[in-house]
């Protein structure tokens, strides 16, 4: 049976949360080079209009379902997942693994203060394992120069806070110079890891509101939520598509 559920092409991994973690941290003792991508519906909208970041996200070792609304397009084509993975608790798990390891960690992406208060909390928080770099996040995206710092840092693990769809870029254009390394682009959570914003508390996450949390201290992002209905709209037609077909 595949491990791959398809949603509008792009091809999600079908792990809970802990298989994932087990997966990336003998890929991480293997130094196994490692794309992960967390995509949520805005992000598989935005790959329908853009080929090319269609063509980033095929490049992805890993696609693992961050947010409700492609849990719920899962279930809607009959091809569940078994649950939401949020890219920061994957970010946390993943630093607790470095942690336990003494792992090389680089930090790039954000604004130059908030990576940097990031950093000294992480360190804070997990004392063993190493930060071997951090970089600010406002640079060209081809620019060698920041690549070359990276690479020279000799990360285990590289989290890439860019917003999607530069991270994903970012990744997709870097990746084949190094070595070693798993890659994931984390979009806000240097800002949550500085402490300059908060998460939903415990009870909405649970519940598969995160997304309601978010916009009611942010209600700038109900743009960014209006795609919801579409997406939805679409995985019915894909749906529908299927069955006539
Ligand atoms: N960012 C960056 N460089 C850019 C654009 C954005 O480093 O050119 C950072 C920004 O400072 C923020 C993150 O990328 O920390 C994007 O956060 P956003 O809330 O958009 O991501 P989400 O978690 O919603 O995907």
């Amino acid at each position: 049976m595949s491990n791959k559920v398809n949603i509008l092409d792009v091809e999600f991994d079908k792990q809970t949360k802990a298989e994932t973690i087990d997966l990336l941290a003998s890929r991480l003792k293997d130094h196994k080079k490692t794309f992960i991508v967390t995509a949520n519906p805005e992000i598989v909208m935005y790959a329908q209009r853009d080929s090319d970041y269609m063509a980033t996200l095929r490049a992805a070792d890993y696609i693992i379902p961050d947010g409700a609304g492609i849990i719920m397009g899962a279930k809607l084509l009959k091809r569940p997942l078994p649950e939401r993975v949020a890219g920061f608790d994957l970010l946390k798990d993943l630093l607790a693994v470095a942690n336990c390891e003494y792992l090389n960690v680089f930090f790039l992406g954000a604004k130059e203060d908030v990576v940097r208060k990031a950093v000294t909390n992480v360190k804070q928080e997990y004392p063993n394992l190493h930060v071997c770099g951090y970089h600010h996040g406002y640079f060209d995206e081809k620019d060698e120069k920041v690549a070359e710092i990276v690479k020279k840092a000799e990360p285990d693990l590289v989290f890439v806070a860019l917003g999607f769809p530069k991270q994903e870029r970012w990744i997709k254009i870097h990746f084949p110079q190094f070595h070693k390394g798993v890659f994931m682009g984390v979009g806000g959570s240097f800002d949550v890891l500085a402490g300059e914003v908060k998460r939903a508390p415990l009870i909405w996450r649970k519940l598969n509101l995160e997304w309601l949390y978010r916009l009611i201290k942010q209600p700038s992002r109900w743009k960014r939520m209006a795609f919801l209905p579409l997406f939805m709209l679409k995985v019915f037609q894909t749906k529908k598509e299927r069955v006539n077909g």
